[in-house]
Order: structure tokens, then C-alpha cells, then sequence
């Protein structure tokens, strides 16, 4: 059985956004072909925090990146860094955070945005970047175009784990808030994306995992503590025994999840159980 996984991070879907406009995601679920759970993002409700509970299984109180600003190479067990260390290749289409999170800092574009080096705990990286980020604007790469350089990727290389990471729902959600059609709809143009390559990754024997780093609020911001912000979907396509969870389940448990199914041991840090 292969035991490659693809990890998809929707940046700010919130978890009733998924489950009402994600129908390809939702039909996965109808038709006995995933799992979904509910699961509460770290604290903050942060995007790099949250990424760095995402890929650590620890909280930002333990893993130490507790605010946006305080952006870093993540000096914690991830699952990068596991993998690599374990002769497994890794491959990240991502925000440019991710590069300074698990491969090196600062993140020069000219340098960075396309990585391929051995030496790299993300051997196979392809960045983008938004230097006008703090306007919201939405010229961001589009969520096809992300997922055709993910084929791209496993066309060329098969790496073991590969993350796709999409700021679509978080840029449309800060300008219009997370009750807008507008969030709304790029959730659904999320949705369909994923819908046109899903089935082709997983003929390739990938286990396919969709979650997000935070939810949203309806004003248009995230951060703090309410269930709209804390509450994600975490859905498992390809899962032996599909159904839905919706007792709460901690993002902690999402790395050492990925650990086990690779076939890779948990560092004794990640307390979580990985989910079944
Ligand atoms: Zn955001």
C-alpha cells in the first residue's frame, strides 16, 4: 500500500463555509469515499501559527511562533524535516511562508521561488509570494493553476508528502468578510479546483487530506477564540472507514497523523493521537 500523502490547506475556510458551498468535498463524503472531521485551529487562530501546529502537532504556545510577525525557521520537529531526515522526498506548491517556516530565511524570490534541492527539508518547492499582501488584493495564483503545478510536481518527482497551500478564501475573506457570497464563492472555485485533480492523485496512491489553517469571522478577520474562527473541516479522502466526526478534534493531531501514514514514528512531543 502506498503511503503518500498530499495535505491541502485552504488559508481561512471555515468549517460551515465547507460543508455548505464545498460540494465536491461534501459528494466525497455522500459517497463513501472520506472521512470529515471537526477540528479546532491552535490559538491564535493565526495563519503561521497555525501552519506551524499544522506540520509540528504542537501549539504555538509550544512551538513558539505566536504571531504572524513573528514569522521563523521553525526550530521544532515538522513533518518536513522528519521526512527528509527518513530518505522520503517532500514537495510544497505554498505561500512563501512556508519556505522560511522549513527551508531557509529570508525568502528572496529570485532565489526561492522555485526550489528543487535535495539538501532542503522541502526538496521540491514552488513559492508564491504577495509584497502588497497587507491590501488584500487578489491577484494571488489561482487555485488551478496551483493544482496543475502540483501535478506537475508528482509527474516529476513523486514526492512522498506534498502540501498545497491556496490564499484564496483568506484574501477574498479579509476584504469581504466571512459571511459574504464573495468568500463564499471562492470557497466553491476552491472546491472545484480540487474536484478537477483529486481523482487523478489519487490513481497516483496518494491519501488526499483537506483542512484549514483557521476560520473566519463574519467582519472579516481571525485570531481569536469563537467557533467561527476555531472551527475547521478536516477531510480524509481515501479513508478505510468514511463517515463524519463532529466531536471536535485538535489540529495537533494533523501531524502526527501524516507521520503514521507515511510509516514514519511520532517524536514523543506530538501528544495527539493521530486520527483513525
Ligand atoms: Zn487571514
Amino acid at each position: 500500500m502506498s503511503n503518500k500523502v498530499i495535505l491541502v490547506v485552504v488559508d481561512g475556510l471555515k468549517y460551515k463555509t465547507a460543508l455548505d458551498h464545498c460540494g465536491y468535498l461534501e459528494g466525497q463524503i455522500e459517497a463513501g469515499h472520506a472521512r470529515r472531521w471537526r477540528m479546532r485551529a491552535s490559538l491564535p487562530s493565526m495563519s503561521a501559527p497555525c501552519y506551524e501546529s499544522l506540520h509540528t502537532g504542537l501549539d504555538p504556545a509550544h512551538h513558539g511562533i505566536t504571531a504572524n510577525s513573528l514569522l521563523g525557521p521553525s526550530t521544532s520537529d515538522n513533518i518536513f524535516a522528519l521526512a527528509h531526515a527518513a530518505g522520503k522526498s517532500t514537495a510544497a506548491v505554498a505561500y512563501s511562508w512556508f519556505s522560511v517556516l522549513y527551508n531557509t530565511a529570508p525568502y528572496v524570490a529570485a532565489l526561492h521561488q522555485e526550489t528543487d534541492d535535495a539538501d532542503m527539508p522541502i526538496q521540491h518547492g514552488r513559492f508564491y509570494n504577495d509584497s502588497d499582501r497587507t491590501e488584500y488584493h487578489l491577484a494571488l495564483p489561482s487555485d488551478n493553476d496551483l493544482c496543475a503545478q502540483v501535478d506537475r510536481l508528482i509527474n516529476r518527482h513523486e514526492p512522498d508528502y506534498m502540501l498545497l497551500h491556496t490564499l484564496s478564501c483568506d484574501s477574498v475573506g479579509h476584504v469581504h468578510g466571512g459571511s459574504s457570497w464573495q468568500y463564499q464563492r471562492a470557497a466553491n472555485v476552491v472546491d472545484s479546483a480540487l474536484g478537477h485533480h483529486i481523482d487523478g492523485w489519487r490513481a497516483k496512491g496518494y491519501r488526499v487530506l483537506v483542512t484549514a489553517d483557521h476560520g473566519f469571522t463574519d467582519c472579516g478577520y481571525h485570531g481569536g477564540t469563537e467557533d467561527t474562527v476555531r472551527d475547521v473541516a478536516f477531510y480524509d479522502i481515501g479513508h478505510p472507514n468514511p463517515g463524519i466526526v463532529t466531536e471536535p478534534v485538535s489540529q495537533r493531531a494533523v501531524a502526527p497523523t501524516i507521520l503514521t501514514m507515511m510509516g514514519l514514528p511520532v517524536p514523543a512531543a506530538m501528544k495527539e493521537a493521530p486520527l483513525e
